[in-house]
């Protein structure tokens, strides 16, 4: 097997296929996937991509990203996602790929909370991630090794030279002379998600461990409209899209209460929502529903056929029948610090794109939609960056050293790890709880696990410390004072009353 390339890509989804695509035929490029390829966020994704729909719109899109992020988006960043995302859209369709459009050929615009105007592009209905990532794979030049899990990075002397991986019960190290780091969020730390099982967080705990600089992680978002009522791990998400397009959040007598919260009502940003279905659950002990029975159902399963064909296999009669909802974890906000071009400061010849990275467009709060833009139009720049410093080099032998990966006992740490996180890094944190988690995360840490844990636990030691030390409610992060006698959600009663 063939261990050494020009450039090495860790990541099947939206981010590293499509910095393959802006890579030359004839560069020995090699994609390394941890499960199957579509086992990605991206081919998950429903609602579609946010793009200004026309040269007037940018500024627009940029106000609306910039308000989403309450004020923490990096502005040059926004400003390169909002005017640099039309062209990526156009080469993707140059390329082949199209989408939804209506009976005269034009491109469908659907809408989205806090965007102001119609912008959101999709395809195939609610399966834009689907058809995306089908889309990018048949137009992978390049090979592919899947079921191989990077557990390391080879650094050395500020320079990064590939990976550690295990794939095949063995470890072996894969060089390359520029390394790409597209492996996602961090939905598997979280009791109810509703990522892919292969984002587990591992690349952020090797960042944490090779001091590579994180930001933003107290930043998590909560998707409010999730079915999370069943044993799946990766939890059914109601796309914001529905709401976009008339579907209401009603308790079980019919009541619209979000317009208690916001007057936005229904349309209020995802964390809005969020906390309002949070609170009125806490106050109310009422179950909470979407209802989309405004739909006719014919339009709903052209529209929202993903949705359509999940509810009905799980035993809801969408659209007629309302469903039970909750918020779960969504979305990594926070992430590696790059610049404009996906590069770190520490260390050289890696590149951080897509949800891993924090290249600043998001600030506080992820505006809807705005995320596969960013997998598209940053790693266009990654590819034109790497491409502009490609050296040949050689690189230096590493030893291996990630010997043991997973002990037993670990898998109980995991579970109770992730009812931890939920518990208190989830919606609205509160300082007694994030402490005492910190405490039991630090406890956990010293006790002999397997590598992959480890990971696990130096991620959410992050987020969790991050999380205590922003003390005023910010975007996605909502921190109360401790009340006492309170009780934070008991997430049994909250998700099955
Ligand atoms: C259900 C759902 C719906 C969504 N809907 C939308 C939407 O409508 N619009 C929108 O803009 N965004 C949406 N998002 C968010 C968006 O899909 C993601 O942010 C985006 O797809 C992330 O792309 P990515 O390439 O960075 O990561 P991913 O697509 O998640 O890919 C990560 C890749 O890294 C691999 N990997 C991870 N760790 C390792 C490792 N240690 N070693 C080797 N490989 C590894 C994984 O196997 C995977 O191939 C949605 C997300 C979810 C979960």
């Amino acid at each position: 097997m063939k261990l050494d390339y020009d450039v090495l890509i860790v990541g099947s989804g939206i981010a590293g296929l499509n910095t393959a695509l802006h890579l030359p035929d004839d560069m020995d490029v090699l994609v390394i996937s941890k499960d199957y390829a579509w086992e990605c966020n991206t081919f998950f994704a429903q609602g579609g991509v946010a793009v200004a729909s026309n040269k007037e719109d940018i500024p627009l899109h940029v106000k609306d990203t910039l308000e989403a992020g309450a004020g923490h988006c990096d502005k040059k960043a926004v400003e390169v996602l909002c005017s640099e995302g039309p062209n990526a859209i156009q080469d993707l369709m140059n390329a082949g790929f199209d989408f939804d459009r209506d009976t005269n050929g034009n491109l469908l615009y659907t809408k989205e909370a806090a965007h102001s105007k119609n912008r959101i592009l999709h395809a195939g209905g609610d399966a834009t991630g689907r058809e995306l990532h089908l889309f990018l794979m048949e137009s992978l030049k390049f090979p592919i090794l899947y079921n191989t899990q990077v557990v390391d990075l080879l650094i050395d002397d500020g320079k990064c030279y590939g990976v550690e991986v295990f794939h095949d019960n063995k470890i072996f190290n894969i060089y390359a002379k520029k390394i790409v780091i597209a492996s996602g969020g961090v939905g598997s730390l979280y009791e109810f998600h509703t990522n892919s099982r292969t984002i587990s967080a591992d690349m952020h705990g090797i960042c944490c461990e090779h001091g590579i600089e994180l930001r933003d992680m107290e930043m998590m978002q909560f998707h409010p409209t999730v079915f999370v009522k069943s044993s799946a791990v990766r939890k059914q998400l109601l796309s914001e899209a529905l709401r976009g397009e008339g579907a209401k959040i009603v308790d079980e007598d019919g009541k619209r209460f979000l317009f208690d919260y916001d007057k936005r009502g229904e349309l209020s940003p995802r964390n809005v929502v969020s906390e309002a279905l949070y609170e009125y659950k806490r106050e109310t002990r009422k179950e909470i529903y979407l209802d989309v029975s405004d739909f006719k159902e014919k339009h709903f399963k052209k529209r929202f056929p993903t949705i359509y064909f999940n509810m009905q296999n799980l035993g809801f009669d969408v659209p007629s029948q309302r469903i039970p909802i909750s918020p779960a974890f969504h979305y990594a906000i926070g992430g590696v610090k790059t610049d404009l071009n996906g590069k770190i400061k520490s260390v050289e010849d890696i590149y951080f794109v897509g949800e891993i990275a924090s290249v600043g467009v998001h600030g506080a709060n992820r505006l809807a939609s705005n995320s596969l833009l960013e997998g598209l139009v940053f790693s266009k720049r990654v590819a034109d960056e790497l491409l502009k410093s490609f050296t040949c080099r050689a690189h230096l032998s590493f030893k291996c050293k990630s010997l043991e990966l997973i002990k037993s006992g670990d898998k109980k740490l995991k579970n109770e790890l992730r009812i931890l996180m939920w518990d208190s890094a989830g919606i609205v944190r509160y300082e007694k709880k994030l402490q005492k988690s910190l405490n039991r995360v630090e406890e956990m840490l010293k006790l002999p696990t397997g590598k992959l844990i480890r990971l696990r636990l130096l991620t959410s030691r992050v987020i969790i410390k991050s999380a205590l030390k922003r003390k005023v409610s910010l975007g996605a992060h909502y921190i109360k004072g401790e009340r006492e006698n309170e009780k934070v959600i008991d997430t049994t009663t909250y998700i099955s009353k």
